[in-house]
């Protein structure tokens, strides 16, 4: 998708600093941290949500990315969000899943 900031993120357009990637996803911070840690785990494949998916692995596979990432790291402990709509505060369409660690200042995302 040409106009998708997550999609030339993934591409490596903006250099933008992977904490973790693997075949099906890359992993980076959000520019808007609402927690200590707060990560972001983005598909290379561009779909737009959660409502879009239809392969249980595809989501599967970002789920154990999620685990891959906050072993990497270290954090334990941990939530993941994903928002799905507009009016949920979906901002980019491009799905991606958060993960919140330490303090939370936010969940508001
Ligand atoms: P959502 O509101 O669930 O669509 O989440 C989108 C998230 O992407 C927000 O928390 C933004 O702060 C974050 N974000 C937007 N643009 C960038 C960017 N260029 N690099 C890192 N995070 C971004
Ligand atoms: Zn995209």
């Amino acid at each position: 998708m040409e106009d998708c900031i997550f999609c030339k993120i993934v591409k490596g357009d903006f250099n933008t600093e992977f904490v973790y990637e693997n075949e099906h996803a890359v992993v980076f911070k959000d520019i808007n941290p609402k927690a200590d840690t707060h990560l972001l785990v983005v598909p290379r494949k561009h779909v737009a949500s959660l409502n879009e998916v239809e392969d249980a692995e595809f989501i599967g596979n970002l789920m154990m990315t999620v685990k891959e990432t906050c072993k990497k790291i270290g954090l334990k402990s941990y939530k993941t969000m994903i928002n799905t709509g507009k009016e949920a505060g979906q901002t980019v369409f491009h799905l991606h899943i958060h993960i919140l660690g330490g303090e939370i200042k936010s969940f508001d995302l």
